[in-house]
């Protein structure tokens, strides 16, 4: 049986952040859905497919996931990185869409069947100061979640990552010629951070998750510190302690402290990850599924974890669209070793463009049973709205060095 992929068209929309999705016809016209967007180099990616995949991808077998897969990675020579492993992510993504829509299945079914009932998610509370932050809890834990990442301003600073500052756009994507800029103090973060955990892990009690991200601001040294002090804070994770370049020096930070790492959303692809997996050197692999070359490689790189308990917990931000959302849910579902997913929430524009089928409820979420990866695209709402240049921000040290974003 084969069935042939006619028309490969990327799609380019910014319903409040900037999407790009690829949409894969085939003759009996079934329509697949990707997302191939990396925040900052969108257009990198869309041309990635428009220039370089679509014209060889018409007329190949989409019911040949692996091959393709197989194909675009091991035949391009130029391997890797994030551009590469998006564009792949989303051929591969549209293509698990259709061979679910030709089977009429949810692609969950089709990777073996519901491992759990539901999957456990997390959101993002955020405060410059702590009652502000404890105010972005509470809120978050009325709305039934039972993990939650707290971010929170540095004394001497006046931005800081994921933190939200009045009424702005968390973490936004600044829009113009450049990326804006913003101030890093390490050591105020370090004399600051213990206690601000420690006050909200006291004022929550000890029963909601709490979860932490450094962003890769930290040396080993400064990373083994800080997990120390925060033995007592319980955390769920602390994400990103050290650039993730750096691999074999998260042996000095797991020498120094049992408080459960999470590292892994810029990785794209295995071999990125290997040593931190087969090392045990984290809890929680974090490789979003269409920067790793969609769910035909995220599932090795989790059933690779499964051998070393370290747990799947895929980056979920806003500025991947609900079409790899819900392809980490379908995943989600059915891998035994699946943590956690990241669920932070869309503009509300974005629902004009996406028609997601995943459904939240009481904490966790659920991919829906319809076919497919089950997320539709409305191509006339995408039209409304066009591509704006957009970066996430830069980092420098008090004297004006670049530190890691
Ligand atoms: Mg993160």
């Amino acid at each position: 049986m084969t069935r042939k992929i006619v028309d490969a068209r990327v799609i380019v929309t910014s319903p409040g952040r900037n999407y790009v999705t690829l949409k894969l016809t085939t003759d009996d016209g079934l329509i697949g859905w990707g997302d191939a967007t990396v925040n900052g180099r969108e257009l990198a990616v869309a041309s990635y497919l428009r220039d370089h995949l679509a014209p060889f991808l018409i007329g190949r077998d989409a019911e040949r996931i692996e091959d393709t897969w197989q194909y675009l990675y091991r035949g391009a020579y130029w391997r890797r990185g994030p551009v590469t492993m998006a564009a792949i992510g989303a051929v591969d993504l549209a293509l698990w869409d259709i061979k679910g829509k030709a089977a009429d299945m949810p692609v969950y079914q089709l990777l073996g069947g519901a491992a759990r009932d539901r999957v456990l998610t997390y959101t993002h509370a955020t405060g410059w100061d702590l009652p502000e932050l404890l105010e972005s809890v509470n809120k978050r834990r009325d709305e039934g979640f039972r993990a939650v990442r707290v971010q929170f301003g540095v004394p001497g600073l006046d931005k800081v990552y994921g933190v939200t500052r009045g009424s702005a756009s968390y973490e936004p994507a600044g829009r113009g010629v450049g990326p804006v800029e913003e101030q890093w103090d390490t050591a105020a973060y370090l004399r600051h951070a213990p206690d601000m955990l420690a006050a909200v892990r006291e004022a929550v009690g000890p029963e909601l998750h709490l979860l932490h991200d450094v962003h890769h601001r930290l040396n080993p040294t400064e990373a083994a510190r800080l997990g120390k002090a925060l033995e007592a804070v319980n955390l769920f994770w602390l994400e990103d302690v050290m650039p993730a370049e750096n691999q074999q020096l998260l042996r000095t930070v797991r020498a120094h402290t049992t408080v459960p790492l999470a590292i892994g959303e810029v990785f794209n692809t295995v071999w990125d990850c290997q040593q931190l997996i087969t090392e045990r050197l984290i809890d929680y692999i974090r490789t979003a599924i269409v920067h790793a070359g969609g769910i035909s490689h995220v599932r090795k790189i989790f059933a690779l974890a499964e051998i070393f308990q370290v747990m799947g917990a895929p980056h979920g931000p806003s500025d991947v669209s609900p079409i790899n959302l819900s392809a980490s849910l379908h995943l989600g579902l059915a891998t035994t070793n699946f943590a956690i997913q990241e669920f932070m929430g869309y503009p509300e524009q974005v629902s004009e463009v996406f028609r997601p089928s995943y459904t939240y409820d009481d904490g966790y979420l659920h991919p829906g049973d319809a076919p497919g990866l089950g997320v539709e695209v409305d191509e006339a709402a995408a039209e409304r709205f066009p591509y704006e240049r957009a970066y996430l921000p830069v980092a420098r040290n008090l004297d004006g060095s670049v530190k890691d974003w």
